[in-house]
């Protein structure tokens, strides 16, 4: 279950510390930074519920600790890394002011990888968006995005990504990334670029490599 507080998109609050389901340094699988070394951290808590998730176990915050933003920042400084990720579950879900306020000191840059269904916060240089018919994502993503992920399990989401491109700059590259678990949909992506070259192929080559 999800706390109260965190389920009312219309209450962003100031967070101090955050639920964390895990920290780990790898290399960036997916999207414009694929093959760059990346610290990530994973945040815990996500109420789109798509169904084909491969992360569920970060639906509920609890059982999972709380770190503070020093404490965060204090394990970037550990390792070597250009780039730090913050992803999810769904980060906006928490307001992420403080904790990106306190990483900027690491130097690295700031990615995070959201489905905008919460009002945005923090300070990022590249906002991955991946926008889900499950859970409508909030107007004040729009102008914020570097890069554009979008998940086809069907035709229908093939219409959906449309309509999200029309909401943002005309030169942020576009991804159509395969539903993991629905082999039909790399088919469909496919035939779909060869007709709209303005998408390219989303891979998560982490997954091929049997990484992290
Ligand atoms: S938004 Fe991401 S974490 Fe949340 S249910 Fe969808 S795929 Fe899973």
């Amino acid at each position: 279950m999800l706390l109260e507080q965190e389920k009312d998109n219309k209450k962003p609050f100031f967070n101090t510390a955050y639920p964390i389901v895990e920290t780990f340094h790898s290399i960036q699988g997916e999207g414009f930074w694929a093959g760059y070394n990346a610290f990530f951290i994973r945040l815990a808590g996500c109420d789109v519920h798509c169904p084909w998730c491969d992360q569920k176990e970060t639906w509920s915050t609890k059982n999972y600790p709380l770190l503070t933003a020093e404490k965060l920042l204090a394990l970037v400084q550990k390792i070597n890394t250009e780039h730090i990720i913050i992803t999810g579950g769904e980060p906006l879900l928490h307001n992420l002011d403080n904790l990106t306020q306190t990483l900027q000191n690491s130097g690295a840059k700031l990615h995070i990888e959201t489905s905008g269904a919460y009002p945005f916060s923090g300070y990022f240089d590249w906002v991955t968006f991946s926008p889900k018919t499950y859970k409508i994502p909030h107007e004040s993503i729009y102008d914020r995005v570097s890069e554009l992920k979008v998940v086809i399990d069907n035709e229908e989401d093939l219409i959906w990504a449309e309509s999200q491109v029309k909401k943002i700059k005309s030169n942020v590259p576009k991804y159509l990334q395969p539903q993991w678990n629905n082999p039909d949909s790399q088919e469909l992506i496919f035939q779909y670029i060869l007709q709209n070259p303005q998408w390219r192929l989303g891979l998560q080559t982490h997954k091929l490599l049997g990484v992290r």
